[in-house]
């Protein structure tokens, strides 16, 4: 099989066999297809589409790619379950999400990403926490699931590699936006993991890399089938992502929250409702619970008991972390040297955040890459950020800015305060959760 006639059969807007998607995953992984022929394939997909059944096959290929880990001869006391989230500003869910679902019977293998584009990424917020090991061998990955229940860590090297060359052109040559090629991407790493269930945070608003909830909706559909063809039961919630997710964006900023949730001191009521309702799907997905009144009460009892925010401790612990992080983060998470409000000039109830821009403004401050290679300030970041429909002022201030001197503090200041629209009116805030999806 040519690879220069299954990119034309592509092109010309055929639909491809799965011997012959199997064949272009192996030449992607091998280096055997050149990068031109790789990008000129994801280009002809970007245009023509996938079928279903082709987009089962491209993800099935990459899956097999790498290595998949079987859960199976683990004797495991409950079902392999993850979420994965499309990614927003201040999305902190899965620090939390990880530590319930197991504390509620769960065990989680959640493989995470570093930050794209606007949208911060899990494993760079764990690599805030001194000594975390983001990237352990398989052997330690496997125990702590085990042992504790979950483990987020970052992709190893043998796990699903077509999709780290595949992304890398598509990175470079206009080809990310495509949902078929999304839905590839992100199922072939998450069910390389070996999950038998999984539910998608697709995020739907300004901050999202899917600003409409068509789009949302469109790329919901696309993973929940993908994902059930290919055998996994899956469901998805479009959540809104026109606001920051709690009161935090950054990393030290938002472990911070992550701790402060888990330990009951503090819980932002958005934040709460996507993070239990996305436990809940989990819980049902998992066989766990029969309601969603049943997984609920089982949420409140693993945050009440302190089980959660327990699970959470372990983790970070058996990751080479310091071993009393919850009852201690700030001995432990370093701080910013400038931490200082930012204000608007007038007063007046917040109507729209620019979520997106508020993303760029923690990039300029340190806190995202410029270059893949780039090191980025762990320290720097937002907190107390209001949500639309409150109040701000001269003495009620739009967030905290955690920066690392006065110069970049006030740019980062001048960029929220540009990124904020104020108004004297009654505010319609959008709901955290707009949508379920499931296959029918
Ligand atoms: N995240 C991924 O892992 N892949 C994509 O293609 C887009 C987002």
């Amino acid at each position: 099989m040519l690879p220069q006639e299954i990119i034309r059969k592509k092109r010309n807007g055929d639909v491809l066999s799965e011997a012959e998607i199997a064949h272009f995953v192996i030449g992607i992984t091998d280096g055997s297809i050149t990068e031109g022929q790789v990008a000129a394939f994801a280009m002809a997909v970007f245009f023509r589409g996938m079928e279903m059944p082709e987009r089962i096959a491209l993800t099935r290929a990459m899956m097999q790619s790498g290595d998949v880990l079987d859960w199976s001869r683990d004797g495991l006391s409950g079902p392999v379950i993850d979420k994965h989230s499309t990614g927003g500003v201040g999305d902190k869910v899965s620090l939390m999400l990880g530590p319930i679902a197991a504390a509620c019977g769960c065990f989680v293998p959640m493989i995470s990403g570093r930050g794209l584009g606007h949208t911060g990424g899990t494993l760079d917020k764990f690599d805030s926490i001194p000594g975390y090991q983001a990237q352990p061998d398989t052997a330690l990955f496997r125990r702590v699931v085990r042992e504790v229940g979950c483990a987020i860590i970052g992709q190893t090297s043998n796990l699903a590699p077509a999709d780290r060359r595949l992304y890398a052109i598509r990175d470079v040559t206009a080809t990310v936006e495509s949902i078929p090629l999304i839905t590839a991407s992100i199922l072939s790493k998450k069910l390389a993991a070996g999950l038998q269930g999984l539910v998608m945070d697709v995020k739907s608003g300004n901050g999202a890399f899917m600003p409409t909830l068509d789009s949302a909706r469109q790329l919901a559909d696309s993973i929940v089938r993908v994902a059930s063809g290919a055998g996994v039961k899956t469901t998805a919630l479009i959540t809104d992502m026109s606001q920051v997710l709690g009161h935090a964006a950054g990393h030290v900023t938002e472990v911070m929250e992550a701790i402060e949730y888990l330990t009951g001191k503090r819980r932002d009521p958005r934040l709460d409702d996507v993070t239990r309702t996305l436990v809940a799907e989990m819980l049902l997905v998992g066989g766990v619970c029969q309601s969603a009144p049943e997984a609920m009460s089982k949420i409140d009892a693993a945050l009440s008991s302190g089980r959660a925010a327990e699970i959470f401790g372990q983790m970070v612990a058996a990751l080479g972390g310091p071993a009393n992080l919850v009852d201690r983060p700030g001995a432990h998470l370093p701080s910013a040297p400038v931490v200082r409000p930012c204000t608007p000039v007038a007063t007046g109830r917040i109507a729209s955040i620019d979520t997106r821009a508020v993303g760029v403004a923690l990039i300029e401050l340190g806190g995202g890459r410029l270059r893949p290679q780039d090191k980025i300030d762990h320290r720097v970041g937002f907190s107390d950020f209001r949500a639309l429909g409150e109040e701000v002022g001269p003495h009620q201030p739009i967030c905290l800015v955690h920066a690392v001197d006065g110069a970049s503090w006030s740019r980062a200041a001048d960029a929220i305060r540009a990124a904020v629209r104020l108004t004297g009116e009654m505010v319609r805030v959008p709901s955290p959760i707009h949508q379920r999806i499931a296959v029918d």
